[in-house]
């Protein structure tokens, strides 16, 4: 039989290990594995020196489409993916107006995305203090998990999301056990966080290492307690997401050996930068927990090291750039990050602190495939997807604003140097992207839905 492709010379990423072997493509799915692929191929990809691996699953992504269009949209962020590496991601149910709360505003954000995407995609079900009983319909339209803020969301406009309270949150909880669903969490105190804020901006103090100070890390533990205790106390399933301290992994890693059924991401911000960097590059580095200081962000470097953090993502959470300017406090809380993930983490764990190669890629792929319930996905393994990524680990580049395929063209990575370099990804057998070449073809990124 002939291949529609055939991947060749690679340091292949399996489960088990690193193999030179080639990889067989058709009909978008991993036909074959083997020391030598020597069938008759339409294409043969050469990836000498390089690692092929699988493409990133990022589950935080946030696209604004529709409703905030002007922020980012579904072809650019989804370029921005491709060019990266990622080749499946999750988008969150806010920053788009309305927030995907229920069954219909879910199909305007399947509409607004419907032939835009260049990588596959799923959507979150929003959980806010008024949609419990629209919840069971979003299971039934096959989303895979659902996102709550325990921080605090004025809300701006008309239809935008709400957090929840500790009452919503508990019910929340209890439906979610109920409909088996997984239930993801921003958990910051909204109180303790909003009046210091409040008092910093009275006395004036307004630099970049104020807000920081002004969310502590006790007020990121505060919250994942209180989480852990409802979840216990329900049975609901829980993931952290963006969890920026230490402290916080330690009481998920006590929750989990306590029973509770708990996972925890961090994000790419957390361990490329620090609160001393967000003086110097300014609001483009303002996000939610804040980038935290040297000396604790060694502390959460450990603990990803040890194996005590689920997974990988960006937080990709993008705005216009009159919003990343002035005082830190008024400007957007989120940083534009999902062109450099598999780059940066590949450099600075990987390369730069001898993360084996298998470990990143259960950090960025097979992890977050297997606990929200994607079986094609995730994996180089054969009748998988053919989601594949090559990773030069012997380039380095300057990230230029120029090379940011965003909507807005403003990153907290800008300037940076990255000693490693994707050159290419595939979605389902197809190339979409090409270091030489760009973005390539239409918009062939797919909706992935979960059958509950
Ligand atoms: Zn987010």
């Amino acid at each position: 039989m002939g291949f529609d492709a055939v991947i060749k010379n690679g340091n292949v990423v399996l489960r088990d290990g690193v193999y030179n072997v080639d990889i067989g493509i058709k009909n978008g799915k991993i036909a074959s594995i083997a020391e030598e692929i020597t069938e008759q191929a339409n294409e043969v990809i050469d990836a000498k020196g390089q690692y092929v691996m699988p493409g990133m699953i990022d589950t935080h992504v946030h696209i604004s489409e529709p409703g905030r269009t002007e922020w980012e949209g579904f072809e650019t962020g989804s370029k921005a993916l491709a060019a990266g590496g990622t080749t499946s991601y999750v988008e969150m149910p806010l920053n788009a107006i309305p927030a995907t709360i229920n069954k219909e505003t879910l199909d305007l954000k399947l509409e607004a995305a419907k032939s835009q995407n260049y990588v596959d995609y799923a959507f979150y079900g929003g959980l806010v203090p008024e949609n419990i009983d629209q919840l069971e319909e979003l299971v039934d339209a096959g989303v895979p998990a659902f996102k709550c803020f325990m921080s605090a969301i004025t809300a701006e406009v008309p239809g935008d999301f709400v957090n929840v309270d500790d009452y919503a949150l508990y019910k929340g909880m209890q439906k979610l056990a109920e409909l088996d669903q997984i239930l993801c969490i921003h958990a910051e105190n909204p109180t303790i966080t909003a009046k210091l804020a409040d008092e910093m901006v009275r006395e004036g103090r307004t630099t970049a290492m104020d807000y920081v100070d002004s969310r502590p890390i006790f007020t990121e533990v505060e919250a994942v307690q209180r989480a852990l205790l409802f979840a216990k106390e329900t049975g609901c399933k829980l993931h952290f997401v963006h969890i920026s301290t230490s402290e916080a992994i330690q009481k998920i890693r006590e929750a989990r050996r306590d029973g509770v059924d708990v996972t925890v991401e961090s994000c790419t911000h957390y361990f490329a930068l620090t609160a001393e960097d967000v003086e110097e590059i300014g609001p483009r580095a303002k996000c939610q927990p804040p980038l935290r200081k040297a000396k604790d962000q060694a502390r959460l470097w450990d603990e990803l090291m040890a194996g005590n953090i689920d997974w990988l993502t960006s937080d990709h959470s993008p705005c216009t750039e009159d919003l990343k300017q002035g005082n830190i406090f008024d400007a957007w809380g989120g940083i534009s990050g999902a062109q450099n993930n598999v780059d940066i983490m590949f450099d600075l764990a990987v390369k730069k602190r001898g993360l084996p190669v298998q470990k990143f890629v259960d950090l960025i792929a097979t992890t977050p495939a297997e606990r929200f319930n994607l079986p094609n996905k995730g994996e180089i393994a054969v009748s998988k997807d053919a989601d594949i990524i090559l990773v030069d680990p012997n380039s380095s580049y300057t990230l230029n604003r120029e090379d940011l395929y965003y909507k807005n063209k403003h990153s907290a990575y800008e300037g940076r140097n990255i000693d490693c370099r994707v050159t290419k990804t595939i979605v389902r057998g197809n190339v979409v992207y090409d270091l030489e070449q760009g973005i390539v073809g239409e918009p062939i990124g797919k909706l992935m839905t979960v059958n509950n």
